[in-house]
């Protein structure tokens, strides 16, 4: 992992020599054909006010510098949105809803198209939804990396109020960082108890402002489009707070957010944009692919030019089929971005070196002693709501000062794939209580290094972490 310092000074925009007398002061002696490494290249690309991405850098025939957002530069961006909620719940329904009054009264006689994303303009503001409800799809790209979402909008049915898959969106939420909004559904129907959801979701720390809280509840109803304007409005404001800033002035990077193959024009990728402007003609890197885009066509279906951030757009002129949560980056040339996708495949033949990563219990001294860990991240699964609070109430105890036990997510049922990926993202390990995994589950665990353990008596979970903590867990094995 080198690089001849004449050719990072040029793409940094500065002179050799002045590069080299920086290295100098340095303690750094190296002539303008000579290589430097990536740790030196860091430090005096960090002098000049430069971020070296590594994983660029090792791309090795690309050197992507960032130029360190300086203010000036990064401009105000539309937030990305994701809704989340139980089944039929109306998330669905809302995203329609969203959909038609808010695009084709502006499009008049626009076709909307299904690409994965799509924009609506208000008057506060332009919002960008992710087509894809639900957590599955939102913890699946976040496994790749890819955190697109800003804000998530969490759908309950006023007249059924938290079920276990809102319980698992927001505790998806909350691992990711991921501000909520809470829409209150159904308010049209005779059932309707806006009270008591927000009661139970004040279980689970989600308090409107008049209760004490700092969470946005808003009331709507999807099928007759009450109350979706102030909805808008809430995550315009909402938005407003999380300060989303992009420079648009650079070199686009962005995420698949959807893909396909299509017989007519090839492969297909929804990209939504992160940070600069993506154009026709850019010659990318996408996952594995790689090509230079050919055309671009928006969430109606036009041909556009431009892509800025927070802007999805349908690309065409890929190698291949990229995957949902897959980066997109332009580089410089076609020739860099086939070289760039050539050492990709190289590195995915030789299989996933962060996977083995993961915790597991058996680690975890190890881990600890070395300072790479100082929490435990446990999701509980138990066939009893009682047994859940007895080990989560046991296991919280055992918090220490080397290393503390936080729970994660705990809910009543069988380990699902939605808690492998949870785990996955979150370096968890699951530990399951009078409940079995099937097979389909516990393949994925194995696929995904997820620690995943299962028990019958409570006394033995609190003793095999308890002992993992202590060191103590080998002589039990
Ligand atoms: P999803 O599973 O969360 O995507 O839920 P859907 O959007 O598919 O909605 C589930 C059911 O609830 C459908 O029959 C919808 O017509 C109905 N529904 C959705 N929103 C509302 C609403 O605001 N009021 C009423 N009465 N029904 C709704």
């Amino acid at each position: 992992d080198t690089i001849v310092l004449a050719d990072l000074a040029k793409r940094m925009g500065i002179k050799a020599s002045e590069m080299i007398k920086k290295l100098m002061m340095l303690g750094v002696m190296v002539t303008v054909n000579q290589t430097i490494d990536f740790d030196t290249a860091v430090l005096v690309a960090s002098e000049f006010g430069y971020e070296v991405e590594k994983a660029a850098f090792e791309e090795d025939t690309f050197l992507h510098i960032e130029e360190e957002s300086t203010p000036g530069a990064m401009v105000g961006r539309s937030p990305v949105v994701t809704i989340m909620g139980h089944v039929d719940h109306g998330k669905t329904s809302l995203l329609d809803v969203i959909r038609k009054t808010r695009i084709t009264e502006i499009e008049a006689g626009g076709i909307t198209q299904h690409i994965g994303a799509y924009s609506v303009k208000t008057s506060g503001g332009q919002v960008t939804f992710l087509d894809t409800p639900g957590h599955e799809a939102f913890t699946a790209m976040r496994a790749r990396g890819a955190i697109v979402t800003d804000i998530v909008v969490l759908v309950v049915a006023a007249d059924d109020g938290v079920m276990p898959q809102t319980i698992e969106a927001i505790n998806h939420s909350k691992a990711a960082n991921v501000p909520i909004i809470v829409a209150i559904n159904k308010m049209d129907k005779d059932g309707a108890d806006p009270d008591r959801v927000t009661r139970e979701l004040s279980e689970h720390n989600l308090m409107p402002e008049d209760w004490g809280g700092d969470t946005i509840f808003v009331k709507v109803s999807a099928k007759q489009n009450q109350g979706i304007d102030a909805l808008l409005e809430m995550i315009l404001l909402q938005a407003e707070v999380l300060e989303l800033k992009a420079n648009p002035d650079k070199h686009a990077k962005g995420y698949v957010v959807e893909s396909k193959l299509d017989a007519g024009r090839g492969p297909v990728a929804t990209i939504l944009v992160q940070e600069g402007t993506l154009r026709a003609g850019d010659p990318v890197v996408c996952g594995v692919h790689h090509g230079k885009i050919r055309a671009m066509l928006n969430d109606r279906g036009q041909q556009v030019e431009s892509a800025g951030p927070s802007e999805p757009v349908e690309v065409l002129g890929l190698s291949g089929v990229p995957n949902a949560g897959d980066e997109m980056i332009v580089l410089d040339d076609d020739k860099s971005a086939k070289q760039v996708s050539e050492h990709r495949l190289q590195k995915q033949r030789s299989i996933g070196l962060a996977k083995t990563s993961r915790i597991s219990l058996e680690k975890l001294f190890e881990r600890m002693q070395e300072g790479e860990v100082k929490d435990l991240n446990v999701i509980l699964k138990a066939d009893v709501h009682g047994s859940l609070e007895a080990m989560s109430e046991s296991l919280v105890k055992l918090s220490n000062d080397e290393v503390s036990i936080n729970i994660i997510h705990a809910a009543t049922g069988t380990v699902s794939e939605s808690d492998i990926s949870l785990a996955a993202v979150s370096n968890a390990i699951i530990i399951g209580f009078n409940v079995r995994p099937t097979p389909k589950v516990q393949t994925f665990a194995n696929e995904e290094h997820v620690d995943m353990r299962f028990y019958n008596v409570i006394y033995n979970v609190i003793k095999d972490v308890k002992d993992a903590i202590l060191g103590m867990m080998e002589s039990t094995f």
